[in-house]
């Protein structure tokens, strides 16, 4: 049987269902979400949601969702407000750079088919996102990295830019001083933005850009721009997208992994809840970092859990423009 006529009737059989009390593998009882209609009768749609309170992006996502524009057409416009936010130090121009002072920036985009692009290290352009969708579009490729991708993204008509900004450039030569490469635990070091989308059709793309960890290794990427680990969508079940330490990110490749639970069954907060709990059996006796999960379903039901207290996201929807403090594996 095809995969899309097997998850059809699957749903089918599903959409009988009510609350059906699971045993987890850890004997804890879990509730299953209620499904007592075909789950695309009860979306809430459109919506958008993004990591932390950018509410310049979610707003810019909303309006072009709310004009009856795709989901694809709004997380790339929405996460371009941060791209080009010289203020936003994690994000595009004006991001912190690499210890040899370069800023170099890691993007990924995903629509509803499953096609995505991604770009890599990529220098002198401000919009990494809109180069990755091309690398999309345009390609037969999913990433380009490094000069590469700055080649394709001149083909493609993006500008040169200086990205280092003079702010950044002070705080870079004062980090040279010591050199202590020591990430910063929260919201002072991790500002990625990562933003899901779903529009009024019922389909969702996603997508996530960052300059990366400041005072980097030359050449490091994090989970960013790698589909799967700092963004994954599955338009029959929903997206997921990560900020924080890239390194465990990408270890439990933890947004792909938030999209499979949430297919098993468990709700976007639930599914947060258990990606940053694997990351934590991996890191025996160290909290002292952070991540940030944030998911979305097909139902537009979202949730987003975090390691230390300080993330929070931000929703747009009918119901309101909301930033939401996400619960922490740290107590607060
Ligand atoms: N996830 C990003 C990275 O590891 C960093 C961040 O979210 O600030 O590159």
């Amino acid at each position: 049987m095809k995969r899309r006529k097997f998850l059809k009737n699957s749903g089918t059989a599903t959409a009988a269902l009510v609350a059906t009390p699971l045993l987890s593998s850890c004997g804890e009882e879990t509730t299953r979400p209620q499904q007592d209609k075909p789950a695309t009768t009860d979306q809430k749609r459109p919506i958008a949601i993004c990591t932390w309170n950018f509410m310049n992006a979610t707003a810019k996502a909303w309006e072009v969702l709310q004009s009856g524009g795709r989901a694809l057409d709004a997380v790339e416009h929405g996460v371009m407000v941060e791209e080009n936010d010289v203020n936003n130090q994690t994000v595009g121009k004006g991001g912190r750079p690499d210890r040899d002072g370069n800023v170099t920036l890691d993007a990924c985009i995903m629509d509803k088919d499953g096609n995505c692009g991604a770009v890599l290290a990529l220098q002198n352009i401000a919009n990494p996102i809109s180069v990755a969708r091309k690398v999309m579009e345009d390609t037969p490729h999913v990433m380009l990295a490094g000069e590469g991708a700055e080649k394709f993204a001149y083909e493609k008509g993006f500008e040169k830019t200086d990205l280092l900004t003079e702010q950044s450039r002070k705080e870079w030569l004062e980090w040279k001083k010591t050199s202590e490469y020591k990430p910063i635990i929260n919201i002072e070091n991790h500002d990625t933005i990562g933003m899901l989308a779903i529009d009024k059709d019922g389909d969702i793309a996603g997508a996530c850009t960052t300059s990366g960890m400041a005072y980097k290794m030359a050449g490091r990427v994090g989970d960013s721009p790698i589909i799967g680990a700092g963004l994954f969508v599955d338009n029959e079940v929903g997206g997921a997208t990560a900020t924080g330490v890239g390194e465990e990110v990408v270890r439990t490749v933890g947004s792909f992994l938030i999209v499979e639970l949430m297919r098993q069954g468990k709700s976007p907060q639930e599914a947060c809840e258990e990606g940053v709990k694997r990351i934590m059996a991996k890191n025996e006796g160290r909290d002292d970092f952070q991540i940030g999960f944030i998911a979305i379903n097909k139902n537009g039901d979202t949730g987003g859990y975090c390691i230390q207290p300080g993330f929070t996201y931000r929703t747009y929807s009918e119901e309101g423009h909301v930033n939401h403090p996400a619960e922490s594996y740290v107590p607060a």
